[in-house]
């Protein structure tokens, strides 16, 4: 009787032990299925029907929830060579953003977005001109973007030198020198706070918002095409800040 106690005591350890490894098994099989599907990498680029289908608005709202995951350091994995492979069949970006040169403003990034996904002008202090616009033109009219972002950065360099005054063609740097020039308008058009001076961190602040938003105006103006493809709700231009401390960018 003893023996036979004995021989059913192991034998329900044993089937414990055999069913506690089973379990672990599922549940590890279950992890390596979730982790799985969350890292799958995207391996399609956008299409002219998903273009067609969205808003501007959905696309701004988009392009903010991307940079949540930039900002909580949660980019979307992407498998760049099978997306290398689909863009060869052609593009349809949803947006084009004109950025600063900086290269602490990685703008793709900023939205967690990849190949044939968005435009991206860049020049330094994010001004206006006539190739920008025209980059623009074909951006929106041509290739079917409908939001245009001009994203000026916190602590910008060009923007800086504007406000202070810094005599680049002194220095043998006359285009430098015409593209200050071009940021000045908004220094001047900023209410004064305090000393004109890159020091003065709200002044600073308060310009680089000021010419992000005057760059949006004159886009509309040197550009009747794009200003009326606005008018009829076909498009967004709209102006954002990128605050390099925290990632996020700010719609004003
Ligand atoms: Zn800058």
């Amino acid at each position: 009787m003893k023996n036979l106690i004995k021989y059913f005591g192991i034998l329900i350890v044993s089937l414990s032990v055999i069913s506690c490894i089973t379990d672990k098994k599922s549940e590890s099989a279950k992890s390596t299925v979730t982790e799985t599907v969350k890292q799958a990498p995207v391996k399609s680029i956008l299409t002219a029907e998903e273009q067609e289908n969205m808003t501007p608005d959905e696309i701004i709202g988009k392009l903010k929830k991307g940079n949540e995951n930039f900002v909580s350091n949660n980019l979307t994995q992407r498998d760049h060579s099978s997306q290398r492979r689909e863009a060869m069949i052609g593009q349809y970006p949803k947006a084009i953003v004109l950025s600063c040169v900086d290269s602490r403003v990685p703008v793709e990034d900023v939205f967690d977005l990849g190949i044939g996904d968005i435009f991206v002008a860049r020049v330094a202090g994010n001004i206006e001109n006539a190739d920008i616009v025209g980059s623009m033109e074909f951006a929106t009219a041509v290739a079917g973007s409908k939001v245009v972002i001009v994203m000026g950065h916190t602590a910008c360099g060009a923007v800086k030198h504007a406000v202070d005054n810094t005599n680049a063609a002194s220095m043998e740097m006359n285009s430098l020198q015409n593209l200050l020039d071009e940021i000045k308008p908004s220094v001047k058009a900023t209410p004064k706070s305090g000393e004109i001076s890159s020091k003065n961190t709200e002044f600073l602040t308060n310009v680089i918002h000021k010419n992000a938003k005057i760059t949006v105006e004159d886009i509309r103006k040197r550009s009747p095409k794009m200003a009326s493809l606005e008018d009829d709700g076909k498009i967004k231009i709209v102006a954002a800040v990128y605050n390099m401390a925290t990632g996020k960018v700010e719609f004003i």
